[in-house]
């Protein structure tokens, strides 16, 4: 599929328009109910500032956790209207419904540049089921779509697909950067092409190794996973993190690197604990054999200086997952290596969503970074080379 081939906002006029926008406002809240984190909303803003400025009537949708397809205060969208209306410096008129009396009648009333934002779409069951029936009745509040969820753009539910069967649909500012940065490092990608992929587990990420085996010069492989590739080479792992039932899988996946000529590399060292808890005793361990034991918590100092080597020449990096247990102080030191190299090579750079965003906004190189992705699991599926529906079900552009 081409991406880069969809419509998006600005190939549509919708001023004087119902348009009915689906962000993720899927943000966090803290103890006292306030949003704790507002980056979500911020970045669905430019989307709907540009709507306002076209006189559009804009209708907001999103999900906000699990509610379990009934409604439930602890779940509204009302903190995020409000935060909205403070954004942008107008009123945005929350709806006490989906597709009731409420969000039918605010809608039906929008003068041109109001916004509206109804409640949480998750209110029903249907939503999740992409029920046609409840997709046409979202759908039937406005005259255009426009999808800016990334984060859910890997979910064919009613709001993210459904309705784009019954109106025209297009792409926000967000799906467009989103979509745009990273489909184009995979069609076209500035060479040396590096990916570094990390986290717990092979099994997560074994679809994006195979996909990017096919396209990247330079595969680094860190984090938990490595110790199932280490294993697989004939190394002795200690009690490190493995998937015994991945070890042929693992060795076809270096067999496969080396046919497609893909430096692969893995860690030569390691930072090794007795125990998986943030203050257990630690030592400094080689790959080829950790000791009895011990598990590997995080890649090594020398590991740290081969993947920078490999990274600071790079004229394209896609990273996702953690070198180690970032999480934990003692083994952080890996990733924030890797994350300075990355800040530091002038190479195109994409942090998949998840872990490896948090861990580089935490150590403060989110400003480096070229694009960070908004969605965890979809720029997994999407550096997989898997169809987004969310995405698929956008207009082509003619
Ligand atoms: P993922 O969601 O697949 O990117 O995995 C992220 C998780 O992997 C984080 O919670 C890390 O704590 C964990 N992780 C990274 N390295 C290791 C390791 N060496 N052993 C155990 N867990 C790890």
């Amino acid at each position: 599929m081409n991406y880069l081939n969809k419509k998006t906002v600005e190939d549509i006029d919708v001023s004087g328009k119902k348009v009915l926008v689906r962000c993720d406002f899927n943000v966090p809240f803290d103890a006292d109910g306030n949003i704790a984190d507002p980056k979500r909303i911020n970045e669905a803003l430019k989307t709907i500032k540009y709507l306002v400025e076209q006189n559009a009537k804009v209708i907001l949708c999103s999900h906000l956790g699990r509610p379990k397809g009934e409604f439930n205060p602890k779940f509204s969208l009302a903190p995020v209207a409000a935060y909205l209306s403070k954004a942008l410096g107008q009123e945005v008129k929350m709806a006490t419904d989906v597709i009731g009396e409420s969000a039918k009648s605010i809608a039906a009333s929008l003068k041109n540049g109001e916004v509206e934002l109804i409640e949480n779409v998750r209110f029903h069951n249907e939503e999740t089921k992409n029920n046609p029936e409840f997709a046409k009745e979202l759908a039937s509040l406005a005259e255009i779509y426009v999808n800016d969820a990334f984060g859910t753009a890997h979910r064919a539910h009613a709001s993210t697909e459904g309705v784009s069967h019954y109106l025209p649909a297009v792409g926000g500012y967000l799906i467009n950067k989103e979509i745009s940065v990273m489909g184009k490092a995979l069609q076209e990608p500035k060479r040396p092409f590096v990916a570094i992929l990390g986290g717990a587990k092979v099994s997560d990420k074994i679809g994006v190794i195979d996909n990017l085996i096919k396209k990247v010069d330079t595969l680094i492989i860190g984090g938990g996973m490595a110790y199932t590739f280490l294993k697989a080479q004939g190394y002795e792992i200690g009690t490190s993190i493995c998937e015994d039932e991945k070890l042929d899988l693992a060795r076809a996946t270096i067999a496969n690197a080396e046919k497609n000529g893909v430096k692969f590399l893995l860690p030569v060292d390691n930072i090794a604990g007795l125990e998986y808890k943030p203050d257990t005793q630690c030592q400094m361990v080689d790959s080829h054999h950790i000791p009895d034991g011990w598990m590997g918590l995080d890649i090594g100092p020398r590991t740290t200086e081969m993947f920078a080597d490999a990274i600071k020449d790079a004229g394209t990096v896609v990273w996702n997952g953690p070198m180690g247990v970032s999480e934990w102080e003692n083994f952080a030191a890996g990733t924030i290596g890797v994350a300075k190299a990355v800040a530091e090579s002038g190479a195109i750079s994409i942090i998949g969503g998840g872990d490896s965003a948090a861990a580089v906004e935490k150590l403060g190189f989110a400003d480096k970074m070229t694009h960070i992705s908004t969605g965890g699991g979809a720029s997994l599926e999407f550096l997989e080379g898997l169809e987004l529906p969310g995405i698929a079900c956008l207009s082509e552009k003619e």
